[in-house]
């Protein structure tokens, strides 16, 4: 049975072009970049061009970039680094929407001395931005916002963010990780410190990630040991993942050029497709400003890892609005912040396209989805009590 994969903000299939690429630099060109000798040399000069690569994707300058083990190294790096260089700060501020690479970090700061501000969002997951201002003060160290939300896919007004937090003198961070490769970001233009980015979310490979640290912004290692990244992060170089996140970088812009309207144009269908197909049916975030290869649908009065399950069976991969805690399944805490009635989240699903999708595993997405959630619907008391009683 074939995949049909749509669950890309889980994590990409790694294009071959990056697997091309990377290959000879585990086997051939094995030398450590920072060796004096030749054959070190010539693998430290691709690392160059791996920088460059990722640089001119987000509109930054080869020298503020510093490699990572992953978008989650990358927070909490720039969590850390924010706090140690304004050590007199004690408040600090996020929103309730984060990724737990972020959200998990904050709680813990909460309990060891911080005044954190969650800042929540609307129905449509939008950011309650007065609330965000209102608590800005000349005390708070960092703003933490996520570009776009990995579930609902909501992207957030940073630009405008980024004027408030610059009129406190707080470092502004945001978590990219949705966001690298999917739609055009140009740090030129924005006044952002620090941006953190995945590469196995766009095609690249696990285990590499990469902070953006603008020129000028104070900064304190993470991992302090050798002086590899300018003495900004220890540790020898992850050569062959630095060079497949240079590629993937190197085909993100080219995609961004062409092939991302063809999958937004892919994400619609389905969307449209389904909406149209399955009553009770709800889109959990607004129709714009999210990102164009992210749904998430509540089908009300179902299990989500039912759907799930049934889905699996035909080889249909995507993931649920639940997190399976001791036994009890929880919405998320995206849904929970957002006001997704218990209904609704307990049976949303979401589906995150990429380029390597086709028309044809839509529509049968398309086909086999609607009767499931009827086959579901006709074993859940929830929806027999919610028929009864219209
Ligand atoms: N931030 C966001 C928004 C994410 O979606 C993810 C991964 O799902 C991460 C951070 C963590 O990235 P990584 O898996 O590279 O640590």
């Amino acid at each position: 049975m074939s995949v049909i994969y749509v669950d890309n903000n889980a994590t990409t299939q790694v294009a071959p072009e990056v697997i091309e690429e990377m290959l000879p630099y585990f086997s051939e060109f094995y030398g450590n970049p920072s060796s004096m000798h030749s054959f070190g040399g010539q693998v430290g000069r691709k690392l160059i061009e791996a920088r460059a690569y990722v640089a001119a994707l987000i509109g930054a300058t080869p020298e503020e970039i510093i490699f990572t083990s992953c978008g989650t190294e990358s927070d909490s790096t720039a969590i850390w680094a924010a706090i140690r260089s304004y050590p007199d700060k004690k408040h600090i501020i996020t929103s309730r929407v984060e990724h737990p690479a972020v959200k998990n970090l904050f709680e813990y700061l909460s309990k060891n001395g911080y005044r954190v501000t969650f800042v929540p969002v609307d129905r449509q997951g939008y950011l309650d931005l007065d609330y965000l201002y209102n608590n800005l003060s000349d005390d708070t160290a960092i703003v933490s916002i996520m570009w776009a939300n990995n579930e609902s896919g909501m992207i957030f007004p940073l630009e405008e963010i980024s004027r408030a937090v610059k009129e406190h003198g707080a470092v502004f961070h945001t978590d990219a990780v949705q966001a690298v490769g999917k739609i055009p970001i140009d740090l030129k233009n924005i006044e952002i410190d620090m941006l953190s980015l995945s590469g196995h979310k766009f095609h690249g490979p696990k285990g590499i990630g990469a902070l953006y640290v603008r020129k000028g912004t104070k900064f304190f290692p993470f991992l302090i040991g050798g002086h590899q990244e300018n003495g900004r992060r220890g540790g020898t170089e992850n050569v062959a993942p630095i060079i497949g996140l240079g590629k993937a970088c190197q085909l993100a812009a080219a995609l961004l050029k062409k092939d991302i309207t063809r999958v937004k144009e892919l994400r619609d269908k389905l969307e449209n497709e389904l909406l149209k197909r399955v009553p009770n049916a709800l889109i959990n975030g607004d129709h714009k400003n999210r990102l164009p290869n992210t749904t998430s649908i509540a089908f009300e009065y179902v299990e989500g890892e039912s759907i799930l399950l049934m889905m699996d069976e035909f080889g249909i991969c995507a993931s649920s609005g639940s997190a399976c805690t001791s036994g009890s399944l929880e919405p998320s805490h995206v849904l929970r912040a957002m006001g997704v009635p218990f209904t609704a989240a307990h049976g949303s699903i979401r589906f995150s396209l990429s380029v390597y999708n086709t028309e044809e595993e839509i529509d049968f997405i398309i086909e086999k989805l609607p009767p499931i959630i009827e086959r579901l619907r006709e074993m859940s008391p929830f929806w027999k009590e919610q028929k009864s009683a219209s």
